[in-house]
């Protein structure tokens, strides 16, 4: 029996399970995933639980709802991979043996490693909504919280869903309005870009409604410490943010199952080929989903299509051929504007987002770059889309590949 093992049963592991069931032999192939957690939070989900909208049940399922009959599930910590004997060891001392690996096990936060962070106000004055816990713990801190300086900032690139903190921003800003408290809630983004997204379209539309919403952006700014006693966002050039509530982006990291492995780089993410999917160090293992490095956004559009290229190249692998599909890179994310509105951005490692419509040209009915109700409702049905498509393996009426059709160059 040839054995397929996944590690990490998050939306990048599952989705691979599913579709690999259906295509593999299963009296030569046996698929396992490994996973040390039980629940599947839908993580998109954490921005909306600090603002009340959602609450913990509506993000979490027990993970056990979407591993497909015929794959056998192990629920338990991986300790190491050891790529030259083709083996997993897991916490418990089991050795599982594969002929072809995946590894999909994300990234999380890592707090302690930005000094002065988890320290006296963590979880009082400071918070972080990428955790089920932290964003519960600030949805608890708005209830009461009368006002001041609020501070959303980010630590350190990469970081999963880069346009999370402005969709946060932009929810505070309705949020304290509703609550009759704007006047007394000064709202301010602190980024080490150098403006409000990476690439130059997007930074401008981005950036007027911003301006529009009177939130403040501190760019270019490297956050080196926290000094609780005098509540500051310290940067390595000595600047100073102040602020009364922190929301904070902390350091991305993947597991430190990839560093004792001897896989990953600095922040323990595995070099991979950004179009095929296969890891740089090792032929028989593949990446999906923020465990890799590629250069795109760590999000879960971005495993979605990246799964179908996986896919076939996996196919392929097996059958002994090239590996034949190439991943564009292609990203695509709803961006809660606050009010009842959205705007969408969809690019790929060469275009930048522009404005245009999606999918269809001209009819859309989404809008690229646009501040819309449309858009706001996908990010809504978003939920809906993951738990029953995405999860599950099935094809969404969109191209893995990116698509020019409606879109508009323009140029400043
Ligand atoms: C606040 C927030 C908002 C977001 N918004 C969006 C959005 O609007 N659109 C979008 O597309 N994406 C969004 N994302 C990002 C998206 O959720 C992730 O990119 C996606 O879930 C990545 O999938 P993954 O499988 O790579 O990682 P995960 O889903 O995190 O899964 C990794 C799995 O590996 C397991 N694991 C890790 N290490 C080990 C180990 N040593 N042993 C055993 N198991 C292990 C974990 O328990 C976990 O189940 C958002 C994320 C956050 C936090």
């Amino acid at each position: 029996m040839q054995k397929l093992l996944i590690l990490g049963g998050g939306t990048a592991g599952t989705m691979m399970a599913n579709k690999l069931i259906k295509a593999l032999n299963n009296e030569e192939w046996e698929i396992t995933i490994v996973d040390k957690y039980r629940t599947h939070y839908y993580q998109p989900g954490f921005l909306f639980i600090p603002f009340g909208i959602y609450n913990r049940h509506d993000v979490e399922k027990p993970k056990s709802n979407f591993f497909p009959a015929g794959v056998k599930v192990i629920y338990n910590d991986v300790d190491k991979i050891e790529p030259e004997q083709n083996q997993v060891l897991l916490d418990d001392g089991r050795v599982l043996y594969y002929n072809i690996l995946i590894i999909a096990t994300g990234t999380k936060t890592a707090p302690e490693e930005t000094p002065g962070l988890k320290d006296k106000l963590w979880m009082k004055d400071i918070f972080d909504f990428y955790t089920v816990e932290g964003a519960c713990a600030l949805q608890r801190k708005f209830k009461q919280w009368e006002g001041g300086k609020l501070v959303m900032a980010i630590t350190e690139l990469p970081y999963k869903c880069p346009v999370a903190p402005l969709e946060f921003v932009f929810l505070a800003d309705d949020y304290f309005t509703k609550k009759g408290i704007r006047d007394k809630v000064d709202i301010t983004l602190v980024t080490p870009l150098p403006g409000a997204f990476t690439k130059p379209v997007a930074t401008k539309m981005l950036s007027d409604l911003l301006k529009d919403k009177n939130i403040n952006v501190v760019s270019e700014f490297y956050i080196e410490s926290i000094d609780n006693d005098n509540k500051k966002l310290v940067s390595y050039d000595a600047k100073e943010v102040p602020f009364d509530l922190l929301t904070i982006v902390p350091v991305n990291m993947g597991d430190a199952m990839i560093e004792r492995s001897g896989l990953g780089d600095d922040l323990n993410f595995v070099p991979t080929n950004k179009h095929t999917l296969q890891s740089d160090a090792h032929q028989n293992i593949f990446v999906l989903g923020d465990a890799s490095n590629i250069p795109t956004s760590k999000a879960g559009s971005v495993a979605h299509f990246a799964s179908e290229i996986l896919f076939d190249n996996i196919i392929d692998y097996i059958e002994g051929r090239p590996l034949s599909a190439s991943f564009d890179g292609h990203a695509n994310c709803y961006i809660e504007t606050g009010f009842g509105k959205g705007a969408l951005i969809d690019f790929n490692y060469e275009t930048e987002p522009l404005p245009g419509t999606f999918p269809l040209p001209g009819i859309g009915p989404f809008g690229l770059l646009k501040n819309t109700k449309i858009n706001h409702y996908g990010k809504i049905m978003f939920r809906w889309i993951y738990w029953h498509i995405l999860l599950k393996g099935k094809e969404l009426p969109i191209d893995a590949d990116m698509s020019m059709a409606g879109k508009k160059r323009i140029s400043f």
